[in-house]
């Protein structure tokens, strides 16, 4: 045998090695976290990529290709799985999915911890945890920090109006210009300014009187109040349009949702 055959022989055995290599990836459902997206793993949790047509799906695995490719995502006492990898996208991308040119230029890490953790970033075993989910100040600008149970239920109930990961990335947006204020100045042309700080006060004193449906974390301030309705207006849209029919109109008019 000569040797050129001998090469083209070895080709081809490296070129069905390889064919068989992909082939059986796929066929897994393993995917590259940077190239392909698990769009059954989509279809199967995330109700907001259920709802969109094929062009929208399309753009939904685009955004959540870019976001991780770009956003570092660490399990401090937990591991991570692909499935938090795609809720933690699937967060980031539902409230600016409708802006074409949005970015976190505000965030590098998301730090996830097993559950709840208090002040002094202590999981489980640990007393006074009461936070589910934080976006960072100071030496922990540019991180967020979630529980992953709370990542998980946030996604699995879809019933309850919450969704602590929407919520810290709707706090993201929030600040991108400066301050979270629950006055995002780039989704709120400068006329409604006004009438938004007026109706969260007049939705915040329902809240004290008790004749609120809205979370009542909402009365802390006007930052948290813009982070639970949009929980509520990503999770249960067509509710909150019958309760608070004024407010459903503000939001979507800020989140561009027709
Ligand atoms: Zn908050």
């Amino acid at each position: 045998m000569s040797i050129s055959i001998i090469a083209f022989i070895l080709l081809l055995l490296i070129a069905a090695y390889a064919v068989n290599f992909f082939y059986k990836r796929n066929k897994t459902g393993h995917t590259d976290q940077h190239n392909n997206v698990n769009v059954i793993l989509l279809e199967q949790h995330v109700w907001f990529y259920q709802n969109l047509d094929a062009e929208g799906k399309r753009q939904f695995e685009d955004d959540i290709r870019f976001f991780l490719s770009h956003t570092l995502i660490t399990g401090v006492d937990t591991n991570i799985e692909e499935l938090d990898r795609l809720l933690i996208a699937s967060a980031a991308v539902i409230p600016i999915f409708h802006f074409k040119k949005w970015r976190y230029y505000n965030l590098r890490e998301v730090l996830v911890y097993s559950d709840s953790i208090n002040h002094k970033f202590e999981s489980k075993g640990h007393a006074h945890r009461n936070i589910l989910g934080m976006v960072g100040e100071g030496v922990y600008n540019n991180m967020m920090f979630l529980s992953r149970s709370s990542l998980r239920q946030g996604f699995h109930n879809k019933t309850d109006k919450h969704n602590t990961a929407i919520h810290e990335f709707v706090h993201l947006v929030d600040k991108s210009d400066g301050d979270t204020d629950g006055i995002p100045d780039l989704l709120l042309d400068k006329r409604y300014v006004l009438p938004w700080i007026e109706m969260i006060h007049e939705n915040m004193q329902q809240i004290a009187k008790g004749k609120s449906d809205i979370d009542s974390y909402a009365f802390t301030n006007k930052a948290e109040f813009f982070a639970v309705v949009s929980e509520y207006f990503f999770e249960r849209p067509e509710l909150l349009e019958e309760k608070h029919p004024e407010l459903y109109k503000m939001l979507a008019a800020m989140f561009e949702v027709e």
